[in-house]
């Protein structure tokens, strides 16, 4: 049904439009859009909602407008990314992969364009996860659940799977008049094509997915010509099972009961974050054209919401804003769209719903100006934790060597005397060499008076230094002993430093331990 059928209606009648039985988490709204509200009418108190319910299915009704080309707009940009992103080439050196994005589980490296993380360096994962927690705090301080309308996996698949839904079953009306009817050959063959396509769309998901865990390009030959490793086709098969289920079948069920982030959200909002919002004071009581004539003519109250439920028919969750704040509005403002529509029909203002806060209907209500504050101490104190930890991922990032040494005594025993007197303590060394070349290194060891340093498996000097061969692109593990031959007091602990220079000229890294003594 288009918005102009559903406001003729409403215009003409009371609501008669067709629609579904009410989703539970609407049945609050349900029973306010029924009900008369005057100008005290207050948002019922989400929870009274119950803790859970079974699915009533929802039928979105197409919708055009800003929001909903923002959102056609991330779903492309998104998509595009995720499906294409493994084909993107990274010119790396003859001894590394080539792939910009790669997951190399065998070598146990992650390529991102040209940063290449080792185990040693999960921390930059950390910090990007600490990076992207703060950052949905502060789209959430600032727009409640934007990220949950425009950016989440689950919104955006479900966009696609409902779009599908709309083009093989036709729009809302049409769609609920075929789902009444009994099965014919069109129905099923509408029902089949959309399943067909649900499909395609969620084994193209997984496929994506596999394809960041090694050479796209092979992988893809390998996978038609049955070559790939069989993991391949059981993550294809998870993936394309979990796509078709939760955009499918799911849906809102996701946002509303298995995630966690509404709840998490709900505690980290306040009274200034804007949210989809219901502008009751303008809008109660709602009334159809033709009752809010006659209750002018009685010189009564009508507010501007006609009560065609245009707003309510376009919710992918279905979802009445007009119950106020609903765990299952996932802050998509295609409500907006919806009701600017109305609006722009009926010659009133647009923006009914709007994004707003509660604090700036009260204040019109007192007659006040709304107030908007962006800079706030939890925007600030997000801002500030972004920027903190980003510059200090991209200076670490920038300054990071080339080679890396770390060093861990042993446990036992801490040390050992030989005959002649002097005391030997033995270590457990990893040099990580990262550069594309085979390279040799230098090792000294600093902190001791008159030590002598080996490396157990490399009998090969530079005077006094052990040389440490380091493949391309790899680590290494050797076992080091130092032995001091001052004689040293009882329970001695000497700080020591282990450094490693690369034979043919650079930087020097060193790692810290100790030296134990009787
Ligand atoms: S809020 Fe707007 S779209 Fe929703 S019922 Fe009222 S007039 Fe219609
Ligand atoms: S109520 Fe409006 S903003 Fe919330 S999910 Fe529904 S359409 Fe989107």
């Amino acid at each position: 049904m288009c918005c102009g059928g559903g406001l003729a209606l409403a215009m003409m009648n009371d609501v008669a439009s067709v629609q579904p039985a009410p989703h539970p988490l609407t049945a609050l709204a349900d029973h306010a859009e029924r009900t008369p509200l005057g100008p005290n009418f207050e948002p019922e108190p989400e929870d009274e909602q119950p803790l859970y319910a079974a699915r009533r299915k929802v039928y979105p009704q197409r919708v055009t407008g800003t929001f909903r080309r923002v959102k056609w707009a991330v779903l492309c940009v998104t998509l595009g990314i995720y499906y294409l992103l493994p084909f993107v080439r990274w010119a790396r050196g003859p001894n590394a992969p080539s792939q910009a994005v790669l997951v190399d589980f065998p070598n146990r490296r992650f390529y991102f364009f040209f940063i290449e993380i080792w185990p040693q360096e999960f921390y930059y994962i950390t910090g990007l996860l600490i990076l992207a927690a703060m950052a949905l705090f502060l789209m959430n301080a600032i727009a409640g659940r934007i990220w949950c309308g425009y950016l989440c996996p689950q919104t955006v698949w479900t966009d696609l799977f409902q779009a599908i839904e709309r083009w093989t079953e036709g729009d809302r009306r049409e769609h609920l008049q075929r789902d009444r009817q009994p099965w014919t050959f069109d129905r099923l063959a509408r029902a089949g094509s959309k399943h067909f396509l649900w499909l395609m769309v969620a084994w193209w998901t997984g496929g994506a997915w596999v394809l960041y865990f090694a050479d796209a390009p092979t992988l893809v030959r390998d996978l038609a010509t049955f070559q790939a490793p069989y993991i391949a086709y059981v993550f294809i098969g998870l993936l394309t099972f979990t796509t078709y289920a939760l955009a499918g079948w799911m849906r809102e069920q996701v946002c509303v009961y298995m995630c966690p982030w509404p709840r998490i959200q709900a505690a980290l909002t306040d009274e200034y974050a804007l949210n989809v919002t219901y502008r009751y004071d303008r809008g109660e009581p709602r009334a159809s054209l033709k009752k809010a004539a006659a209750l002018h003519e009685q010189g009564l109250p009508a507010g501007d919401c006609i009560d065609c439920l245009q707003c309510v028919h376009v919710c992918p969750t279905g979802v009445d804003i007009r119950g106020g704040p609903n765990l299952g509005c996932i802050q998509c403002g295609l409500c907006i769209d919806a009701c600017d529509a109305v609006m722009q029909k009926i010659g009133r203002p647009a923006r009914l719903i709007a994004f707003d806060t509660d604090i700036n209907i009260k204040r019109r209500e007192q007659g006040q100006r709304p107030i908007y504050r962006i800079l706030r101490m939890r925007t600030v104190l997000y801002a500030v934790v972004i920027a903190v930890v980003g510059v200090a991922m991209i200076y670490t990032l920038a300054t990071r060597h080339n080679d890396a040494v770390s060093v861990l005594h042993d446990r036992n025993p801490l040390f050992v005397r030989l005959s002649d007197g002097s005391v030997r303590n033995a270590y457990t060394m990893r040099i990580l060499n990262k550069s594309l070349e085979p390279r040799t290194f230098l090792l000294s060891v600093a902190g001791l008076s008159e030590a002598d340093i080996d490396v157990i498996g490399s009998s090969s000097f530079s005077g006094s230094s052990p040389l440490i061969d380091v493949g391309p692109d790899q680590s290494r593990e050797v076992r080091v002993l130092v032995t001091e031959r001052e004689r040293l007091g009882a329970g001695t602990s000497v700080p020591i430093t282990f450094t490693i220079v690369p034979k043919a000229g650079g930087t020097a890294v060193s790692a810290s331990d100790h030296f134990f003594g009787p």
